[in-house]
Formats: structure tokens, C-alpha cells, sequence
């Protein structure tokens, strides 16, 4: 393992960071049963991967979307943030996809950075604005995104970005740990349990729980996760089911049948609600403050 200490900003708007970590007292798995990266602070060398970038130059895109009171709400604080630290110094093209046009915020990106913006009809469950993101993910990928960048991420707009999140994240496909599930036993973890589900999760199977606020990896492999998991959403409709956690229940199932080749520690999705930790020694993107009776309302 190469380890790095590295500096970074710590001129947070809304967290007194001194007051939140510990030294580290555990020891966290860094690699999988499948061999399979965990990503976690202090487990890639910055400046070997930005080497290495330097003469292997990619684009890389991240797809959001904020549909009815999330856009006002979450929008602009999403791509502000990513704007500073979401792959510092690539290329990258940000996708909105929003039901209303014209409540987009003006913001001023950096010289790399671009925005395509894409109107979508908006569904009236929030359930299915959260699992027909599967569908429209796979039709803009096939369309176009495949031809435009070498990376894609897949985010929530619900969370902020904190620190860089940068290229030691990128991967054929690569899955995020939940900040509730990640050190728990699979036995407890709210997969699917019921049969007549597509995303069924049989009883002391699985890997891990991952969360579906953020998945990436290759345009075509985004391509077949989303794919699959639009797939077995439709059957379940068709069957008169839902699973219990919607698009991140298929996309559990999805990850435990084709294992994912990266993972990131939950580090790079925190929940800052959650108590302090030594395992979380420098969060990169966290969760923004949710009203869900607000943000939800019809
Ligand atoms: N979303 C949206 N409008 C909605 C519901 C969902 O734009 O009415 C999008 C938004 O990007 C959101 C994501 O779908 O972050 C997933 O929904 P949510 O964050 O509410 O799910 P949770 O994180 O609570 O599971
Ligand atoms: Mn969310």
C-alpha cells in the first residue's frame, strides 16, 4: 500500500472538521474477497494517479438529476461544490436532467468544466423520479454520453461536496458503501427479501450494502447497470411489486451478481448525522440536510 498524507482545504461553510475526526483506532478492508479496491483516505498516492492522467487524458461526466422542489432546493449547492472538487483539473461534463428548464441556475463553471442541461417529464411518485433516473441514465449513455466521456458517475443531488474527489474513484464500475450498512454483517443489511421481487437477495448472501446515491464506472458498463436495473423494475411493476428500497434494492442486486471492480468508503458519501468515527478520517461528499415531507411534496 502506498500511503500519503495530503493537505487539503479545510474552509468548510457549515462543519468545524477539528471537532469531527479521531485517529484512527481501526483497521478498515481495503480490499475485497473478489480482489476488488476499497477505497478509503490515505490508500492511493494523488500525485502518481494525476502522473499518470497527465498523459492519459479523459473526460469524465456525472450525471444528476433534480426534478420538482430538489432543483431549487439542492441544485446549485450540488454543482458549486463539484465544480471545485469533483476531478480537479479534468475535463468534465456535468448532465442535469430536470423537469423545469427555466428555474436552472446560472453558474459559473471553470475552464474544464461544462453543463448540458436536459428536460424530462417529471413522474408523479417520487419512488419512480428516483428509479426512472435507471431508464433515462441508459437512453442518454446509449444516445450520446458513451461518445463524450471515458467515465461516468451517476450522483444524487441531495449531497455536497467537501474535498476533491478526484481519480483514484475511477473504475470499470465502481459501487459506494452505505454510511449506515458498511461495516455490518450482510445478514442485516435492508436488501430485497421478498421472492417475488427481481431484486431478491436470498438470506446470508451479498457482499455489501451499497448505496445508490452514487454508482460509476465505464460508459458501458453505467450502460449495464442501469439497463439491468430498469429491467428488473419494470417486471416487479408488472408483477405488482416494489422493492423495499426501490432503484438502490435492484441495484444491491445488480452489484451482488456482477461484483463491482472498486468500492468507495463511505468516506465519499457521508452522512454527517451519523456519530463520529475514526474510521471516516476525511469525507469528500456528504449529505445535504433533507426535509423529506418538503422536498417530497406533490
Ligand atoms: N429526485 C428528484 N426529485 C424527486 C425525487 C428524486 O430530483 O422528486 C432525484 C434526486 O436527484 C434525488 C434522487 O432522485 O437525489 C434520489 O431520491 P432521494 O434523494 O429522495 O432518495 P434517498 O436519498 O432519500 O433515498
Ligand atoms: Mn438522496
Amino acid at each position: 500500500n502506498i500511503f500519503t498524507v495530503w493537505s487539503v482545504d479545510t474552509q468548510s461553510e457549515e462543519l468545524k472538521l477539528s471537532d469531527w475526526f479521531l485517529p484512527s483506532a481501526s483497521k478498515n478492508l481495503t480490499t475485497t474477497n473478489w480482489s476488488a479496491p476499497v477505497v478509503w483516505d490515505g490508500t492511493y498516492n494523488e500525485r502518481i494517479l494525476e502522473n499518470y492522467y497527465a498523459n492519459h487524458k479523459i473526460t469524465v461526466g456525472l450525471t444528476v438529476f433534480a426534478v420538482g422542489r430538489y432543483l431549487e432546493r439542492y441544485l446549485r449547492r450540488f454543482i458549486a461544490s463539484a465544480d471545485k472538487h469533483f476531478m480537479v483539473g479534468q475535463k468534465v461534463i456535468i448532465y442535469v436532467l430536470t423537469d423545469d428548464f427555466s428555474h436552472m441556475p446560472w453558474i459559473q463553471l471553470s475552464p474544464l468544466h461544462t453543463m448540458k442541461v436536459f428536460e424530462i417529464k417529471r413522474e408523479r411518485r417520487w419512488q419512480d423520479v428516483s428509479m426512472m433516473r435507471m431508464k433515462t441514465i441508459s437512453e442518454h449513455v446509449v444516445n450520446h454520453i458513451q461518445y463524450e466521456v471515458d467515465f461516468l458517475f451517476c450522483m444524487d443531488v441531495d449531497q455536497i461536496f467537501l474535498r476533491k474527489y478526484g481519480l483514484e474513484t475511477l473504475g470499470e464500475s465502481v459501487a459506494q458503501l452505505h454510511a449506515y450498512w458498511y461495516n455490518a454483517n450482510p445478514m442485516e443489511v435492508p436488501y430485497e427479501r421478498s421472492q417475488l421481487s427481481e431484486a431478491y437477495i436470498p438470506i446470508g448472501q451479498g457482499d455489501f450494502y451499497y448505496h445508490a446515491a452514487v454508482f460509476g464506472g465505464t460508459p458501458i458498463q453505467v450502460l449495464n447497470i442501469a439497463r439491468e436495473c430498469f429491467k428488473a423494475i419494470m417486471i416487479d411493476k408488472r408483477n405488482n411489486i416494489e422493492a423495499v428500497w426501490h432503484d438502490e434494492s435492484h441495484l444491491n442486486k445488480y452489484f451482488f451478481l456482477h461484483k463491482p471492480t472498486k468500492l468507495l468508503s463511505p468516506e465519499f458519501c457521508w452522512d454527517f448525522d451519523r456519530k463520529r468515527n475514526p474510521d471516516i478520517k476525511s469525507v469528500k461528499l456528504y449529505w445535504a440536510i433533507k426535509n423529506y415531507k418538503y422536498v417530497r411534496a406533490t
